[in-house]
Order: C-alpha cells, then structure tokens, then sequence
C-alpha cells in the first residue's frame, strides 16, 4: 500500500464548524517527493495540519490511511512516533526546554518504541553535532529553549535539524522556504536531500520555484478552495512562476 492515501478529505474548524478542507485526495508512494501550490488562503497548510492531527480542526469525512493504518483517531504524538514528521509555518516555541533535550526527548521515545536502549547526552551529543554543523548553525542553538527568541530563518534552520536528528518516514514542509536567505534555502535544502532515502518522502508546501529547483518533486498539486484540482510534473511550477496561477488549465 502507498506511504499516504488520503481519499475524500473533508475537515472544518473544530470551533465554528466552518470547512476548509472539501473532499482532497492525494497519494504518496514511498521515495517520492511532492509540492503543493496554491493561492493564500486554499488550505495548504491546513491540509498539512490535519494530517498531523492538530486540534484545531475536525476530520468530517473522508480517510487518510498511513502505511496503511487509519490516522484519523490516532494522536498527534502516536501520528509522529509512525513516522509522520511535520515543520510548522510558524515553529512554535517550548519555554523552559532546550533544543538538546527536546531532541533527545524525541529520539529516545523512537528509540524505545523499537526496544532500543535510550542513548545518553554525551552519546547523542556527537550525533546532533554533526548535524548542526552540516546546517552551518552556531552550536549555542543546542543550550537554547526550543525557537526561543530564535529569528525566522533560524527557526526554520532549527526544524530542519529536528527532522534530520529525529527522521521521518513521511516530512511535511509548510513554506520551509519563507523567511529564508537564498544561502539558507542552499543549505536547508541540501539537508532535506541528504535525508531522501527510497523508503521515505516528503511533502512540500511552497510558493516558489527556487525550491523545486533545489529539491526536485516527482508530482506538483494545485490545490484550490480546499480541494486538490491539478496534479502534474515540475513543469507545473514553472508554468506558474512564469504566467500566476491563472496560466494553468484545470482540464
Ligand atoms: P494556505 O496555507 O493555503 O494559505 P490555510 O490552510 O492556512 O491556507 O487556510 C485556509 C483557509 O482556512 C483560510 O481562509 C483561513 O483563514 C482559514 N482557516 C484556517 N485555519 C483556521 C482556523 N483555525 N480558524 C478559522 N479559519 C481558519
Ligand atoms: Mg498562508
Ligand atoms: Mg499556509
């Protein structure tokens, strides 16, 4: 069975009942990589969201199975611990955690969901380090609270770093790309290529064509008014980088 399916989605707004999501369907196999565009306000990232279970939206028909269980009743915490790793457009910050224990947190919890022994600080502290230098972040970041105080760009640097420290059989990256210098893109990406291995894949939200040359998607969606209308190639991006989103024939 594919990585993802998602068949008839539909979700609203858990406090108002209002529907952003109005019947996606997508699926990811296992190696690929996919981009979704689309205007502001079409429900990308709560598409992203929901997938990961967050508590402000409500599934109200639809399935999303992954590696073929039914995520729907599952926890956000379970969702993650099964391999579904999400970035955030506005990383949230965790007071009073630092980055180096959240992320040996994270790690050992894996861990033990694989009846592996849970490694110490000083054991996880080289791992982690190698990553941080290979994101080109100052080591400090480690003794800081979780995107405490951290700027945009290093925030996204910082999810990047949870990604490649904690891995993920499925990455959804909502607008990695924002807030970003164009030599930080360069290393956020190499990064995210670093970790594509056949067996997992990533889901993109992004605005821009910039990062589809860097990370090249095997399919790219547009989605509109909650629903996915057009799925195609990376010719689709440069198609809307060169005439907007009115230059794609929905037919
Ligand atoms: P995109 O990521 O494509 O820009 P979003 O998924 O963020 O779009 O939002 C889709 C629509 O749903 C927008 O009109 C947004 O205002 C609305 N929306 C999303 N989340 C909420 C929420 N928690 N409460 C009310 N409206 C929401
Ligand atoms: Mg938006
Ligand atoms: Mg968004």
């Amino acid at each position: 069975s594919p990585l993802l399916e998602v068949r008839g989605l539909t979700a609203s707004v858990k406090e108002t009942g209002h529907q952003i999501l109005a019947g996606v369907d997508l699926t990811i196999r296992e190696g690929e990589i996919h981009a979704i565009m689309g205007k502001n306000g079409s429900g990308k990232s709560t598409l992203t969201k929901v997938l990961v279970g967050h508590p402000h939206y409500e599934v109200t028909g639809g399935t999303i199975l992954f590696k073929g269980e039914d995520l729907v009743d599952m926890e956000p915490e379970e969702r993650s611990l099964a391999g579904l790793f999400m970035s955030f457009q506005a990383p949230i910050e965790i007071p009073g955690v630092s980055n180096f224990d959240f992320l040996l947190m994270a790690v050992n919890a894996r861990r033990e969901k694989s009846d592996l022994p849970a490694l110490g600080p000083l054991e996880f502290y080289s791992v982690v380090s190698s990553k941080v230098d290979a994101l080109k972040m100052d080591p400090k970041f480690l003794d800081r609270n979780v995107n405490e105080g951290f700027s945009g760009g290093e925030r996204k640097r910082n999810e990047i770093l949870q990604l490649s420290v904690i891995g993920a059989d499925l990455a959804l990256l909502d607008e990695i790309d924002s807030g970003l210098d164009v030599d930080a893109i360069e290393d956020v990406a190499i990064a995210v290529n670093g970790l594509l291995t056949p067996q997992n894949s990533v889901l993109m939200i992004t605005h821009y064509q910039r990062l589809l040359d860097l990370i090249k998607p095997s399919y790219v969606h547009i989605m509109e008014n909650g629903k996915i209308i057009k799925t195609g190639d990376s010719s689709i991006a440069t198609q809307i980088n060169e005439g907007g989103f009115k230059s794609i024939a929905l037919v």
